[in-house]
């Protein structure tokens, strides 16, 4: 869809900014007075780890925009939040973004994530609709674009059902071939939160790190191998699993033990010779500074549908420059959500890698119009106004979740 000036102009003429509760310190008279109106969802059917929930917000002068809110935990639970965030904002400019996470801050305080995933999927909406108000990218309303290649890593284990260190190196095989340079595996997964026997975690630790060697053999030395622990060692395991993961020489180690204590994380990261992130549950700015001020992790990892939304992750990208990390955005998504982060994400000097969830679905690049392009191991951006895609409804209805 191209929204040119007419339609900016028709939103002025149409929707001057009336409403009472309208945010009076948002929009002056200069700017296009383009209002919210309403939210529609659309839910499509992925696997048992999660569906894809699409938002899109209208706006006035009949420009929209697009957000993600998938994989929040609850689905049900968090269209309820969208509904009831969409309200909020309906007559507010569409310039609103802080507006809207002043507002739904002490929502997210007592809900949690699946309010948080509400929030930020209506917030990325507001930056698509800016873009294409100003018919400028999203990225050049952050700064503009510093980032020329928006490097991704393949996340196999959403897709790897043949949980063996032959399945794990076939799909990693796969990922190849589709241009990545670089592999993430949780090859832990199998084992219960919480287990301390010391057997029983051996087993698990053996068979993991197996599954790793496997997939290290197959991409070989040069391209990159990232490990995602899922939170599953205490420290003890924790410390004497980054020691057995040097020969593989990894990328990053992840979330080797839980966030909390996170002083358990920062000990991990003081010892281990590799660099370790974490940071995907995080909510906020300010969720992110004691993490960042214990030096949990060396790379940070805000996920744009559960931080709170687009500007939440240029200031938590910020807050990471500021203490010398790096920011490599967590993102098993729809390919919206890696869309917006990947326009913050292009803005930022600290950027490093962006997660890409490989191999979910066949028809994932046409869920967007034009589809979803990764080239060379890297997300291509465009420079069309907003995120430079609308949704494609044809894909959105054929694949919906009844
Ligand atoms: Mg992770």
């Amino acid at each position: 869809m191209s929204i040119g000036r007419r339609s900016v102009l028709q939103g002025l003429v149409l929707a001057p900014l009336s409403r009472a509760t309208a945010n009076p310190l948002c929009s002056g008279e200069k700017l296009p007075a383009l209002t919210v109106e309403d939210a529609e969802v659309f839910r499509v059917k992925v696997n048992e780890r999660g569906n894809w929930t699409i938002v899109r917000l209208n706006t006035s002068g009949g420009v929209t925009g697009i957000g993600d809110a998938s994989q929040s935990g609850n689905d049900s639970q968090t269209l309820a939040y969208v509904k009831q965030f969409a309200e909020l904002l309906r007559g507010q400019s569409i310039f609103a973004a802080e507006w809207l996470r002043k507002a739904t801050a002490p929502t997210i305080a007592r809900q949690g994530r699946i309010a948080a995933v509400a929030a930020s999927a209506l917030e990325q909406c507001l930056w698509d609709i800016q873009g294409k108000a100003f018919s400028a990218p999203t990225y050049d309303l952050f700064g503009g674009r510093i980032q020329e290649r928006i490097r991704v890593y393949a996340n196999i284990n959403r897709s790897t059902e043949e949980r063996t260190p032959e399945g794990f190196a076939r799909m990693a095989e796969k990922a190849i071939a589709a241009s990545f340079d670089a592999v993430k595996l949780a090859p832990f997964d199998e084992m219960p939160p919480g287990l301390t026997d010391k057997a029983q975690v051996e087993r698990f630790m053996a068979r993991g790190i197996a599954c790793a060697a496997a997939v290290r053999q197959t991409i070989g030395p040069k391209r990159d191998l990232l490990i995602d622990v899922h939170s599953r060692m205490d420290l003890e395991h924790g410390l004497e699993l980054a020691r057995r993961f040097e020969p593989l020489k990894l990328f990053w180690i992840e979330e080797v033990t839980p966030a909390k204590p996170v002083e358990n994380l920062a000990q991990i990261n003081k010892v281990a010779t590799m660099e370790t992130a974490g940071g995907e549950s995080i909510y906020g700015v300010r969720g992110f500074y004691p993490y960042i001020k214990a030096e949990a992790v060396d790379i940070v990892m805000p996920d744009v549908k559960v931080c709170g939304g687009m500007i939440e992750l240029k200031k938590i990208a910020g807050l990471a420059e500021g203490a010398g990390l790096v920011t490599s955005p967590h993102g098993p998504a729809s390919p919206v959500g890696n869309l917006t982060a990947a326009h913050v994400i292009s803005t930022v000097t600290n950027f490093n890698i962006l997660e890409f969830s490989y191999g979910e679905v066949p028809w994932r690049a046409e869920l967007i119009d034009p589809p979803e392009q990764i080239a060379d191991s890297a997300l291509v951006l465009s420079n069309r106004p907003g995120l430079g895609h609308v949704l494609n409804e044809k894909t959105a209805a054929k694949y919906a979740v009844s």
